[in-house]
């Protein structure tokens, strides 16, 4: 089957173009995303998922999930309901094709026996110290274990015993004998067996030993027939391995093609650092918004269709590169500019009068949902005498090129009239509390009663009919570009201690007040928002900022 879309090639779309071509899989491509159920998924296995079922899709064939669950101690059932979730959210669907290393616990039992049986795997009695000590250095070879030339008959029953529980934790691991001087480090008789009385979310206590993720991950992918096995570049040197265990007990061959990992500027892209900014608080949970989390992200606001637009522009390469996190940013600003309707929100509220406007009058005007998009048709927003309008679009001593309001200057209020600043209001301690202006009635939009222009449009709520929601402003998480590279210090040290900011009582325009999950808003001139999820209430609800309207970087304390 060709590639069907008009997707640019890459290295992988033209290594399965050349099997279909001679051939190699009868012309099938099936491929998998195997996570291991050990922490939230993040945006770097979105570029895994994204590729691999990409593939699948645009090829015609089929792409599984599999859970790589071989470490009993480090897996829960949470990790595995969020993986689903993020997939299927994601956009993707692997059928009736959920699988699990676990399931496979059996026959690997039995490529185990097999090996020893040829005589290629051996039970070792060293000590954990002992064989680190043997296996050498990359400039050293290692060298023989005294346990290495134990008979086939008693490794078979060593292995007997290990699994049946005889034996403690570190007593005995069973090895593939292969070479101890090899100069790939993973040749040199690697673990593929060790003992663990663990408690296996799936296998429960049945077994005493679990496979190495070596000996699991290609077997696994053998036995469910994938073809092209996509996997990030440090398993390169764990291909030869892969294809000796293949080879040894004679199972079907995937190939394995490898390709860089995804790192992002300003981010952590690893499960056990990510662990640790939950673990100590640091952040508010794996889904916390400034998490780099695909539940980080789907709460903070971003569509399925910005990971998978970022996931496609950026590619796959052969080489690791940090990629720009703005990159991401634009990907969900192009995303939501096409669908978000717009609201008009104060953030920082600053009253204003207009003295010359009836009292107990509200006018509804017309507003445009989306500038980009006309099917998304008007609303009517109310206008009366009292406001709000952004402390910051005010200035009492003006700079020169400020063009919103100031003493006795105008500015057009969006979508209403154009009004004049007549007098400023201050309390005792010198802080300006309220303004009073007055309008032009001439000048409402729209009705061409008036060519008057001012330089500055400033958006504004009517008071009486606001409503009140808090909104949670995000920055980076991180204070430094490369974060990973900053081995001596800490991670509380490298957190941006301004990343977030909460706002309480900003005053919104009254249609928002059924806001739901899941929808997104531009908040005009503000930026791009999404109801929070976890702190939402029936009373009031929280907005999380997705993402600032232009490329800069946000500096939230002054000008958000
Ligand atoms: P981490 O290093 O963050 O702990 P991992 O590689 O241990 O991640 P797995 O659950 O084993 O996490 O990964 C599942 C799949 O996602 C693997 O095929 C892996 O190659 C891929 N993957 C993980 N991190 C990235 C990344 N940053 N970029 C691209 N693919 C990734
Ligand atoms: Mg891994």
């Amino acid at each position: 089957m060709e590639n069907k879309e008009n997707k640019p090639s890459n290295f992988i779309r033209e290594i399965i173009d050349e099997h279909n071509l001679n051939n190699r899989f009868n012309k099938k491509v099936h491929t998998r995303f195997p996570p291991e159920p050990n922490g939230y998924l993040h945006i770097g296995h979105a570029k895994s998922i994204c590729l691999n079922f990409g593939i699948a899709k645009d090829y015609n064939g089929k792409c599984n999930l599999r859970f790589d669950d071989t470490n009993p101690a480090k897996e829960e059932v949470e990790y595995v309901d969020s993986i689903r979730e993020d997939v299927r959210w994601l956009g993707f669907d692997w059928e009736d094709r959920e699988f699990y290393a676990s399931d496979y616990f059996d026959q690997l039992y039995n490529y185990a026996i097999e090996l020893i049986k040829k005589g290629k795997a051996y039970v070792d009695s060293l000590s954990p110290e002992e064989i680190r000590e043997y296996r050498g250095t990359p400039t050293e070879p290692g060298k023989n274990s005294p346990y290495r030339e134990r008979t086939i008959e008693e490794n078979l029953e060593l292995f007997e015993k290990m699994k049946n529980g005889d034996f403690e934790e570190g007593t005995h691991i069973l090895r593939a004998k292969i070479d101890m001087t090899s100069p790939n480090i993973n040749l040199r008789d690697p673990a593929i067996y060790r003992i663990k009385k663990a408690h296996h979310h799936r296998t429960g206590d049945k077994w005493n030993i679990y496979p190495m993720y070596d000996f699991a991950h290609g077997f696994s992918d053998s036995i469910e027939g994938v073809t092209h096995s996509l996997c990030t570049l440090e398993f390169e040197n764990h291909r030869p391995l892969y294809d000796w265990f293949l080879d040894e007990v004679n199972a079907f061959h995937p190939q394995q093609i490898e390709f860089a990992r995804l790192n992002l500027t300003y981010t952590l892209l690893s499960k056990r650092k990510l662990l640790q900014l939950v673990q100590e608080k640091i952040v508010d949970g794996w889904d916390d918004p400034r998490m780099p989390t695909i539940s980080g992200y789907r709460r903070r606001g971003y569509t399925p269709e910005s990971i998978r637009n970022f996931a496609d522009s950026i590619g796959v390469a052969k080489r690791d590169a940090l990629i720009d996190v703005t990159i991401l940013e634009n990907s969900i600003r192009e995303d939501l500019n096409k669908k978000a309707q717009r609201a008009l929100v104060v953030l920082e509220p600053l009253k204003v009068t207009i003295s010359n406007y009836p009292e107990n009058v509200t006018e509804d005007l017309d507003a445009t949902n989306n500038p980009e998009d006309e099917t998304m048709g008007k609303r009517k927003v109310p206008f009366s005498r009292e406001i709000f309008i952004e402390k910051e679009d005010f200035q009492e001593f003006p700079h020169k090129k400020f063009h919103r309001l100031s003493p006795g200057n105008e500015v057009r209020l969006k979508y209403a009239y154009i009004i004049k600043c007549e007098k400023v209001i201050k309390d005792d301690s010198g802080e300006v509390v309220e303004l009073i202006c007055s309008y032009d009635k001439d000048t409402k939009s729209g009705s061409g009663n008036s060519d008057k222009k001012v330089k500055g449009t400033i958006h504004w709520v009517s008071a009486k009919d606001a409503i009140n929601v808090d909104v949670f402003l995000y920055d980076r998480l991180f204070n430094v570009e490369n974060p990973s590279l900053e081995k001596e210090k800490t991670l509380h040290e490298l957190i941006n201690p301004n990343s977030l900011l909460k706002l309480e009582n900003c005053k919104a325009e009254p249609f928002l007040k059924v806001a739901k999950v899941g929808e997104n808003y531009q908040f005009e001139r503000k930026g791009y928002f999404a109801v929070d999820s976890k702190y939402s209430t029936e009373n009031k609800l929280v907005f999380n900022r997705t993402v600032t309207l232009k490329d800069t970087w946000a500096k939230i304390s002054q000008n958000s």
